[in-house]
């Protein structure tokens, strides 16, 4: 058997990427005030800014966006994609919405009030925010292992069971619901074992609370269980799918990660108890319930999307395909969270400049790095997205210095991923020549997107 695992399709229709010199890169770096965000796309080599809404949709799926029904009410492709999301999820309620977010909030409005508690593996930050904006309060009680980059576990998304009980026992009143985000994004991309899905949904049993589950990368979870939890080795990925769902009553879900297409997302509901005050929430925020902000096109590409997604042998080359960076990167000497996750990469900036002092953002300056020496485009999570400019000038850090790599799907090939890793590693072998930033201008919130940097020495 040969051992190299290619990319289970070929390609049929290709899209340029416009070569650049170093020399181009630091002057559009310098205009971009040595932020990422501020490049052009089409200034970009290798785009690893996000997995989200960015991959290549399939012939099948763009065949069928021509067999969309645009009717304002009921819609063929509703009822088809009604079909679809029911069989892979059992929930007989589907209300479909313009992206994760909108699900979020249309579902959060309805179900909970000021004082509310919920807690989750980790909230991802639109989950968080939308949390917040209610009053409520977002507890992230993801296992210690979840938080140690370096440490191998199979299960780093898991949930702390004692913390939650804890938590159930001394605010349960404030308790609407228990989230649990599979795969933990914020957490590394890191899968969450049926085992642990099971025993949290028994628990909030019984404190009388519902499961909904934030399902963006289902399809993924669903193949790390197969690969890593005893006694699914055997099972189709569509089957442990369906057991994972069979023990939430309700979901929310971006379809721009494992539905593989560029906008969508959804609610699913296993009963009707909430649905009426969702759906006048959809009709106000997002659009008629057989719509809910979404062409009757994107429906239909979602239907195939969705499908696609459990793929077994897709997901094999997708997992393996993060974990054929981390080998390239382990030999370099580079760290990373481990194990690879679904989705991204999260390389260690520490590891890479260990002489740069925090205050200078070893992340950013190794995501401008990969820029200049690659037209690799990155994102970092470290003090610059977490950190804080106090009143008095003075600045927090966080406690991890990381650069996320993630990958859209079905978009790059394996040169790809080869070129990336010998620019990371060239990258760690001129450490010594890699300047740091300070920043000279930033907004009160969210300042990563749009700060503004010099360098430093
Ligand atoms: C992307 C994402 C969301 C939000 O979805 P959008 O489509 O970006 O609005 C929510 N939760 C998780 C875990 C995500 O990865």
């Amino acid at each position: 058997m040969a051992k190299t695992m290619i990319e289970p399709f070929r390609i049929k229709s290709v899209e340029p990427i416009r070569m650049t010199s170093r020399d181009e890169r630091v002057r559009l770096l310098d205009e971009a005030k040595l932020n990422v965000f501020k490049l052009r796309a089409e200034d970009v080599l290798i785009d690893w800014l996000t997995d989200s809404g960015t991959g290549a949709m399939s012939s099948r799926q763009w065949g069928a966006i021509m067999e969309g029904d645009e009717s304002y009410a009921g819609a063929r492709s509703f009822y088809r994609l009604e079909a679809v999301i029911r069989k892979i999820t059992g929930m007989p309620h589907f209300i479909p919405t313009h992206q994760g977010r909108a699900a979020e909030k249309v579902l959060f409005t309805a179900l909970c009030k000021k004082g509310n508690l919920v807690p989750n593996n980790c909230h991802f930050d639109t989950t968080r925010a939308n949390l917040e904006y209610l009053g409520v309060e977002a507890a992230d009680l993801v296992i210690p292992e979840g938080l140690q980059p370096g440490l191998v576990h199979p299960f780093k998304g898991d949930i702390d069971l004692g913390r939650v009980e804890a938590l159930l026992k001394a605010e349960g009143g404030r308790i609407p619901f228990g989230m649990l985000t599979v795969t933990n994004n914020t957490g590394g991309g890191q899968p969450v074992s049926m085992a642990n899905i099971r025993a949290y949904a028994k628990l909030l049993k019984q404190y009388g609370k519902p499961l909904i589950l934030d399902i963006c990368r289902f399809a993924e979870n669903a193949m790390f269980i197969k690969m890593r939890e005893p006694g699914y080795a055997n099972t189709p990925v569509a089957d442990i799918a369906a057991e994972m769902f069979s023990y939430a009553d309700g979901a929310t879900m971006s379809a721009k990660k494992d539905g593989m297409v560029n906008i969508g997302g959804f609610i699913v509901l296993r009963d009707d108890r909430w649905l009426d005050d969702i759906r006048n929430n959809l009709i106000m925020m997002e659009g008629f319930p057989t719509y809910g902000g979404l062409a009757g096109r994107d429906l239909e590409a979602l239907a195939v999307g969705l499908e696609e997604g459990l793929d077994e042998d897709y997901l094999r080359y997708r997992l393996r395909t993060a974990e054929y960076l981390g080998e390239k990167l382990d030999a370099a000497g580079i760290g990373f969270v481990k194990p690879t996750g679904g989705h991204a990469v999260y390389l260690d900036a520490r590891t890479v400049l260990p002489a740069m002092p925090v205050a200078h953002y070893p992340a950013w300056a190794l995501c401008n790095a990969l820029y200049l020496e690659g037209g690799i485009r990155g994102v970092e999570i470290g003090s610059v997205m977490f950190g804080k400019r106090l009143d008095d000038g003075s600045e927090t850090y966080h406690k991890m210095e990381l650069l996320r790599l993630a990958f859209p799907r079905r978009m790059y090939t394996q040169s790809h991923f080869d070129y990336a890793a010998e620019v990371i590693a060239e990258v760690k072998e001129r450490a010594a020549s890699i300047r740091g930033v300070k920043i000279v201008k930033q907004p009160k919130f969210l300042r990563h997107f749009t700060a503004e940097f010099a360098w430093v020495g």
